[in-house]
């Protein structure tokens, strides 16, 4: 095992990824931003480092910096967190030239992941079902487009290859509006993500998001942790999960699990990683793959008991998957409530200084968040602030226990989207379960306030 680790993030996952290390017995060292001089996990850390200031691309984003820190600090590896640079293909390569070890998969896998094109061909060579569409980048020509949207049938969905974050796609619902739709997403594309390479896929009507956790050692054991139903999103961010996916015949989770892992091992990937798939009539479409742990991973750990941090701190430092496939069960039902510092309809973010936060508690509640009371939450970020997580023995217990959670949390200074969350949870449809990718969008227009 490491002794010392770095921890290249912020927020609730540095947090949560110190914890994991106190358990392991392993150091951490924290980075930070000006902004972030008096986060808990700082406070907390016995050794931190100040990596520039408060904007993000001179500081969590900053790859000398954060090099630098691991070399002064003497540490072994890196954890990367979720986005800033967990998903740079290029930093992780920087990360093991420079001696470290990446705590995460080969900057190889997170290539061909970060590409979508390449994500999909592999994914289909490796047997993993796909959303109908082109064979692999559009072409310039306009007929042969016109010819691959009329076979794949419209709507149509243009999509570019290095999208992310639910930017870069655009929904063709006739051909007259096709070549047009194909050139303003090729453009927006190059000047956003620097590669204008475009992608068409089958526009599914009203899919649901089901996702399938996973985790590989570095010997080609690699294990799924069940699935993740985040269908309900607004603008493609995911506002609340859950696992198991209400109502998905069992079978047919194994049989897409057992998909996930033979990919995995058939490319070699290693750490944890989540297959994401748009799941409608009874079947399963691959849209991309995640090569980090996600903000929703505690609902997994709830069911599964798997602490899924530890265990990629495990397998980077080479030891084997402590457990196999048939280890895993799945135990009741999780859900989780992502807290952000927003305007609850309005969406507009709310930083500043929290003056009171009283988190939730009692018997299957957990609460991941680097928030207290007199925190400043700084403008600079993402607005999410924290995740309540409930579990129970079903459905139903789980979201009464969440409901109660809700009702208790006390957070004052800024605004946060938990009066929200307390509508959805007692709303019917939400309580049926199942409901689709567009769901919370709908709601909203209809609670228009
Ligand atoms: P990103 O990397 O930007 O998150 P994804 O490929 O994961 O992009 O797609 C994000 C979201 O866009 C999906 O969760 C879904 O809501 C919608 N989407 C993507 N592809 C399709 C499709 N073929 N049909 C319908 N909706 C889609």
């Amino acid at each position: 095992m490491f002794k010392k680790i770095l921890i290249a993030n912020r927020g609730e996952i540095a947090l949560r990824i110190q914890r994991a290390c106190r358990e392991l017995g392993v150091k951490a060292v924290m980075v930070y931003s000006e902004a972030d001089r008096e986060a808990k996990y700082v406070k907390l850390a016995e050794e931190a480092v100040c990596i520039g200031p408060a904007a993000s691309a001179q500081s969590y984003l900053n790859m000398p910096a954060i090099i630098s820190a691991a070399e002064v600090t003497d540490a072994e590896a890196i954890h990367p967190g979720y986005g800033f640079l967990s998903e740079n293909a290029d930093f992780a390569e920087r990360v093991e030239k420079s001696g470290f070890q990446f705590i995460g998969p080969t900057p190889e896998s997170i290539r061909i992941m970060g590409d979508k094109v390449s994500a999909k061909q592999a994914m289909i060579r490796a047997g993993v079902p796909c959303v109908p569409g082109s064979e692999g980048e559009l072409p310039d020509d306009p007929a042969t487009i016109r010819r691959v949207a009329k076979a794949v049938g419209y709507p149509v969905i243009i999509k570019a290859a290095g999208g992310g974050g639910g930017r870069g796609m655009r929904v063709v619902h006739t051909e007259a509006a096709l070549i047009n739709a194909v050139q303003m997403t090729k453009a927006e594309a190059g000047a956003a993500f620097g590669n204008p390479a475009v992608y068409m896929e089958k526009f599914l009507q009203n899919p649901r998001h089901v996702e399938i956790q996973i985790i590989a050692d570095k010997y080609k054991n690699a294990v799924y942790l069940g699935e993740r139903d985040c269908s309900m999103q607004r603008r493609h961010q995911k506002v609340l999960e859950e696992s198991p996916a209400p109502g998905i015949n069992r079978k047919l989770i194994e049989r897409i699990g057992e998909r996930c892992v033979a990919a995995c091992k058939k490319i070699g990937y290693r750490g944890a990683g989540t297959f994401e798939f748009l799941y409608e009539d009874g079947e399963f479409y691959f849209i991309e793959m995640n090569t980090r742990v996600q903000v929703e991973h505690p609902v997994t750990e709830m069911v599964t008991g798997v602490d899924i941090v530890k265990t990629q701190i495990m397998v980077a430092a080479g030891e084997k998957l402590p457990f196999t496939q048939k280890d895993i069960v799945m135990r009741g039902h999780a859900i989780e409530c992502r807290v952000n510092a927003e305007d609850p309809y309005k969406f507009i973010p709310s930083p500043g200084r929290v003056t009171m936060w009283h988190a939730p508690g009692g018997p299957g509640i957990r609460v991941d968040s680097h928030v207290y009371t007199n925190y400043f939450v700084p403008p600079n970020y993402d607005s999410m602030v924290g995740k309540i997580i409930a579990h129970g023995d079903t459905r139903e217990q789980a979201m009464a226990r969440m409901r109660t959670a809700l009702a208790e949390t006390v957070v004052e200074g800024i605004n946060t989207n938990i009066p929200l969350h307390r509508e959805l949870l007692v709303d019917a449809k939400f309580m049926a379960g199942g409901t689709n990718i567009h769901y919370l969008e709908h709601w909203l227009e209809q609670h228009k306030r």
